[in-house]
């Protein structure tokens, strides 16, 4: 298995769909990973039956193929555990309850942040550069046409601009990898990702900067965890399941199959709903899941091994669409 590394950048506006109210359509930030499958599924279902069938990409059990979300270059979910000034943005440590600068006291921050923020311990959210569109329906038909109501009435679509720039990562057997980037680049150019696609958004032009053999990365992952506990935080929403019910939170034994032995000392959570998709016949939504949201995050006694092992294949149900975890060392302060 290996890392499949590089960008997509948006060569026409994106409308990366989420819920939004009335006759207005946001979009996301960023583009999920479910979103990325969905794109290639489709392209494949159509044009390349038998690469569709060996990546397994609609095995929802037992993938072939693993994808990340495309977060804006740089960009890590932030974790909610951590507080930042409200004024000067650097991290609060564990043991100050205000900025020692300013005084002000620390909120924790949802959403996207560079992932210098970690390290320099200031936070710098992504540049993101949208707009938002308005539009004159002409027809109704088409599931990315608005409904009924809106006949009339002229509707507002966010959009990510053109240059916008994501990192792209999944995780494949090496011998699909020439396939899959033919695939990919094909993909994006004639099918393309997201909403309002007849409308000319959602091209994309994909980049590849390397590929890693997940055995080296996992060694050098360790390595930098060794000796201490870690950040975890989710980079996607993840599912977990405890007898047929969903559950919303970390718990040491859901972690287990994942983790193994492990401690978690404490934990921020949010709550989110994951969509589950089906590709064959047109990429429809089939469920929405209960789930933890996107920038939960703990700190948590865990086998460094382990930990690198997760950053692959992520934890919870589904994997190969949610769960993307990262992790850190500990360096926000005596605990
Ligand atoms: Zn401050």
């Amino acid at each position: 298995m290996i890392i499949l590394r590089g960008s997509i950048r948006a060569i026409s506006p994106l409308h990366i769909g989420t819920v939004g109210t009335g006759n207005y359509h946001p979009t996301l930030p960023y583009i999920p990973a479910r979103t990325i499958r969905g794109m290639l599924g489709n392209y494949l279902f159509n044009e390349k039956r038998d690469l569709f069938e060996k990546l397994r990409i609609d095995d929802d059990e037992n993938p072939s193929i693993h994808f990340k979300p495309a977060l804006p270059e740089g960009s890590v979910a932030s974790p909610l555990i951590l507080r930042w000034c409200k004024r000067c943005g650097k991290l609060i440590e564990e043991r100050d309850k205000d900025c020692p600068e300013c005084l002000q006291e620390g909120k924790k921050r949802g959403g996207l942040m560079l992932e210098e923020s970690l390290s320099s311990k200031k936070f710098r959210g992504p540049e993101i550069r949208s707009s938002i569109d308005t539009k004159c329906p002409i027809t109704r038909r088409g599931h990315t046409s608005p409904g009924e109501r809106y006949s009339l009435s002229p509707y507002n679509i966010g959009a990510l601009l053109p240059g916008s720039e994501f990192d792209l990562r999944c995780v494949l057997p090496g011998e699909y990898v020439d396939d899959l980037k033919d695939a990919f680049r094909e993909a994006g150019i004639f099918y393309g990702i997201g909403g309002f696609r007849s409308k000319g958004y959602g091209m994309v032009e994909f980049d590849f900067t390397g590929e890693e053999g997940i055995d080296g990365y996992i060694e050098q992952r360790s390595s930098e965890f060794d000796g201490s506990p870690l950040l975890m935080v989710l980079n996607a929403p993840a599912i977990f399941e405890e007898e047929g019910k969903h559950v919303i939170g970390f718990r040491e034994k859901l972690l287990e199959s994942y983790l193994g032995d492990h401690r978690i000392m404490r934990q921020v959570f949010s709550e989110d709903r994951a969509r589950g998709w089906e590709i064959k016949g047109g990429y429809r939504l089939g469920k929405i899941i209960p789930a933890t949201g996107m920038g939960s995050s703990a700190l948590i006694e865990v086998d460094p091994v382990r930990a690198a092992r997760a950053e692959v294949y992520g934890i919870g149900n589904m994997r190969h669409i949610y769960g993307d975890v990262y992790f850190r060392r500990w360096d926000y302060g005596a605990i």
